[in-house]
């Protein structure tokens, strides 16, 4: 309309029917509360934080959401549009260390399409009781997610250890942090974002009050970079995976999954399957094939249930 000119920029936060637009052009002012224009909601569209947006600004600065620029990923939970990086945090310590949860995760995001990184938090407590044990494991997931292509990053929030590192990785990305409850997601956020002080401790999580109650998800600026204010893949059910979908999470499955000589080969049976003869040859690792046939088996009862 007139006596209105359109920009383009960021959404950083959705709440009550508005949303928060940050302008590219720094010059253009601050974030803006807009509004949705009604046809997306008659398309069935809404917009989410995260999207690049087209707005309007009025002479009196209402702004209104125009129209959403191509998504390169969409997230339901969080519900974030375009982010591009996912970092996975397991703690070396409390809790312990469990790579078949760590699959999981990495099967939900790798489904997503999402890159991962993965992060080993909680090195302080390398120094504690079960020493060797923890040592180990922190070696084998060097090895076995490093072997993958996965970057692994070793953090203590409290020492401050590894942080410079993942803030420079999270660089020019939309990231979210993934993992379980207390591992020390809201620590290494407060950490990385100066200024930030989300609510940590997993205890007030578990009681269903305190600090992820208030169900919105907010882009926090990290100069150069953003990151979801919120843990991400926090529920981990199989609800949208199909069984020909688990491979697809394993990237080494999925790297070699097309010279099996079955089409949909579920690698587990199967005559020519080329996963079980990488498996004998040593190629691929034991605990990731275990995990995967784990999942598949679950999946297989979920299937013969409904
Ligand atoms: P979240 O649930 O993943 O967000 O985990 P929190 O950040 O709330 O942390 C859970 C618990 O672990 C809290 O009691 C933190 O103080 C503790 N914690 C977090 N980071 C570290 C760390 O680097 N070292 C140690 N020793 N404890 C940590
Ligand atoms: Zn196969």
């Amino acid at each position: 309309s007139k006596n209105s000119h359109k920009q383009q920029g960021l959404i950083v936060k959705a709440l009550s029917g508005f949303y928060y637009v940050k302008p590219d052009d720094a010059n253009c002012g601050e974030t803006l509360q807009c509004r949705a224009r009604g046809i997306f909601k008659k398309r069935g569209l809404t917009p989410l934080v995260g999207d690049r947006v087209v707005y309007s600004v009025t002479e009196n600065g209402e702004g209104t959401v125009e129209e959403l620029l191509p998504r390169t990923s969409e997230l339901v939970r969080p519900p974030v549009a375009n982010v591009d990086l996912a970092v996975l945090v397991f703690s070396v310590s409390e809790p312990v260390l469990n790579l078949q949860l760590l699959d999981k995760f990495l099967l939900h995001i790798e489904y997503a399409d999402i890159p991962a990184v993965l992060c080993l938090s909680k090195q302080d407590l390398q120094d504690g009781g079960d020493t060797e044990e923890i040592a180990e494991a922190i070696s084998s997931v060097h090895r076995i997610y490093g072997d993958l292509g996965y970057d692994v990053y070793g953090t203590s929030s409290s020492q401050g250890e590894g942080i410079q590192q993942l803030q420079e990785r999270l660089r020019g990305h939309v990231a979210v942090f993934a993992g379980q409850s207390g591992v020390g997601k809201s620590s290494l956020l407060n950490a990385i974002v100066p200024g930030l002080s989300l609510a940590t401790n997993a205890i007030s999580n578990k009681l269903g009050r305190g600090k992820h109650t208030t169900r919105h998800v907010e882009l926090i600026d990290i100069g150069g970079g953003y990151v979801a204010d919120t843990p991400g893949f926090s529920q981990l059910d199989f609800e949208e995976l199909g069984i020909e979908d688990l491979g697809y999470g394993f990237v080494e499955i999925r790297e070699l999954s097309s010279d099996c000589k079955f089409r949909g080969c579920t690698h587990s049976h199967e005559p020519g399957c080329a996963i079980i003869a990488a498996l004998e040859r040593g190629e691929i690792e034991q605990s990731r094939y275990e995990h995967y046939r784990l999942f598949l088996a679950e999946l297989n009862e979920k299937k013969r249930r409904y």
